[in-house]
């Protein structure tokens, strides 16, 4: 099987360059193996590079975005800690990995910035990418899943649950049709920190997040690490899961471990909901070129 989502570093860990190189993508796929998981794409954070943050400098500034002077600050210091790599030396170091014949494909997740996405997708375009993830990890310039900071979950109450979720959904529609990325992280993301509304707006949200995928071409990502979260859930939910399959919106499967802890996490159970939800092929890319196989044949 496949793990389309890893990271070198924990949020709290700078990013090192050191890192960045061929033994250390090699400890990734020696544990994916050992879970039975023959293929990984490496995706760190857009927002760990320079050549990142100087494309979306300063869209935390637009305090029309919803939040006020202490969101902006915050995401500021976020970024003054995490974007600190090379994006040129990432990428150098995924292909001396695949030029080595590790099992690895070269990838990013690129978070929604209103109003860059363009600017953003033609710096990427410029790169040997196999794969990118869109994220959602931003609704304007509130950062609604970093449970590590109380002004950002203070949020939660000022803004109110079912409003929350219907702006995340907004959000991911607009990242859906700007058809940036290739597959969508942790589709139902706004539920990590646990809040959720009544059944009938998460029933809404979740068909409209299912038709923006469709209507993209995007896949989706199943994902084990919501259970690690307050939500205490796989991404995405079993109901949206199932939205999927009808709509027949691929997939692919993913542990979003940050640093080698979670490699390949509860692999086999996400394949097994898929399975249950009717899915029946897995999605992967080379060079931004959708493949799909049966999943009992990649999983054998
Ligand atoms: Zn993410
Ligand atoms: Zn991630």
């Amino acid at each position: 099987m496949i793990d389309y989502h890893v990271h070198f570093w924990p949020h709290a860990q700078r990013a090192s360059e050191t890192d960045l190189d061929v033994e250390r993508i090699a400890a990734y796929t020696e544990l994916a193996a050992r879970q039975g998981v023959r293929e990984i794409a490496l995706t760190e954070h857009f927002f760990r590079f320079t050549q990142g943050r100087a494309l979306v400098e300063g869209w935390w500034d637009d305090l029309s975005l919803g939040g006020g002077p202490a969101l902006r600050d915050e995401v500021r210091a976020y970024f003054d800690h995490h974007a600190t790599a090379d994006l040129d030396r990432y990428v150098e170091a995924a292909l001396a990995a695949q030029q080595a014949d590790l099992p690895v494909v070269i990838g990013l997740e690129v978070d929604y910035y209103p109003g860059r996405m363009e600017a953003v997708a033609a710096l990427l375009s410029g790169y040997p990418f196999d794969v990118l993830l869109g994220s959602v990890h931003w609704i304007g310039n509130w950062m609604f899943d970093d449970l590590a900071s109380a002004i950002e979950m203070a949020e939660w109450d000022r803004r109110g649950v079912r409003e929350s979720w219907t702006a995340y959904t907004e959000a991911l529609e607009e990242l859906a049709a700007t058809r940036a990325c290739d597959v969508l992280a942790h589709p139902d993301l706004v539920k990590v920190a646990g809040h959720r509304p009544d059944p009938g707006v998460v029933t809404s949200c979740e068909d409209r997040i299912a038709a923006a995928a469709a209507a993209s071409g995007m896949a989706a990502e199943v994902s084990s690490a919501g259970m690690v979260k307050p939500c205490r859930e796989d991404y995405p939910s079993p109901s949206l899961l199932r939205r999927f399959a009808e709509l027949k919106v691929p997939v692919t499967f993913a542990s979003d471990t940050h640093g080698t802890a979670r490699v390949a996490e509860r692999n086999h159970e996400l394949v097994a909901a898929a399975l249950a939800a009717g899915h029946r092929s897995v999605r992967r890319f080379r060079r931004r070129q959708p493949h799909d196989d049966a999943i009992e044949a990649v999983a054998s």
